[in-house]
């Protein structure tokens, strides 16, 4: 699934693309992907609109589109977004096709768990999805009390709140597990119990986790690709994430690998306390 820096770096390769292009055609191969929350059809409201921005927030990517409309774009576990210059005919996972006045964008997913929503700009902090997201943690104001506050009411493990999107936006598997491995803290720790010291390592290992992420163009492990349809390359600097049983590289102990918070987790129990 997209976390923050795969997002991040579709936003990117996507932006030097369609900022400022018009979207002169729509193909829709599987109508429930594309979903508006306004009366009319989703293609004729997007047709002949101009592309004006392009943002993200958490794991969500923003299309800004100048008649005062915009497309949130939900990648969930498959989904892609992938621009192409010259005509590509679609495959059997592509959903939506948007023709812009160069090149193309499809919108493809294999799951068919994703959506691109179509709703007004202005209410954007309306939806559901996005309202009840958490801080950005590459935000400038995001800074480590107001991680501290984020995390201190939370009884639950600590790896299930940073996987909560109201605690903070744009965590997953991949770099929840990192960014733990990184602070040194235990993926079951309760919440609430950690020391402000702690807390304050395991911001700076979100932030350069995320940024690390970003660099490196995201992590492909089956199905993620950028806009350019690259795979990332952070796989090959994972410290734990998709490495269970393995030696941990720092101190060899091998890695444990277990299901916290619902979810596959693998961390050293030597070098987290
Ligand atoms: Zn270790």
């Amino acid at each position: 699934m997209p976390e923050l820096p795969e997002v991040e770096s579709i936003k990117l390769t996507l932006a030097e693309k369609i900022l400022g292009e018009k979207i002169v055609g729509i193909e829709i191969y599987w109508p429930p992907a594309a979903e508006s929350a306004l009366d009319g059809d989703f293609s004729e409201l997007v047709v002949d609109s101009v592309i004006v921005d392009i943002g993200r927030r958490g794991k969500y990517l923003l299309i800004d589109l100048d008649k005062g409309l915009t497309m949130i774009i939900h990648f969930r576990m498959t989904g892609r977004l992938i621009y192409y210059s010259q005509k590509q005919p679609p495959d059997k996972h592509t959903h939506i096709v948007f023709y812009l006045e160069n090149g193309e964008m499809h919108y493809s997913d294999i799951r068919k768990f994703g959506r691109v929503q179509l709703v007004p700009t202005k209410d954007i902090h309306k939806v559901a999805s996005l309202s009840k997201l958490g801080p950005e943690p590459l935000d400038e104001s995001f800074a480590f009390d107001k991680l501290g506050k984020q995390l201190s009411f939370k009884k639950k493990c600590i790896k299930a709140s940073l996987l909560d999107q109201t605690v903070i936006a744009g965590l997953g598997n991949i770099y929840a597990d990192e960014a733990l491995f990184r602070a040194g803290i235990l993926p079951e720790r309760v919440t609430g119990s950690l020391k402000a010291s702690e807390v304050i390592l395991l911001y700076n290992s979100i932030c350069e986790i995320l940024n690390e992420g970003i660099e490196a163009r995201g992590t492909s492990f089956r199905d993620y690709r950028d806009a350019d349809g690259n795979k990332g390359s952070f796989q090959d600097r994972l410290m734990v994430y998709g490495r269970g049983g393995q030696e941990c590289k720092i101190c060899g102990q091998a890695l444990e690998r277990k299901k916290v918070a619902g979810r596959t987790t693998v961390f050293c129990t030597q070098c987290q306390k």
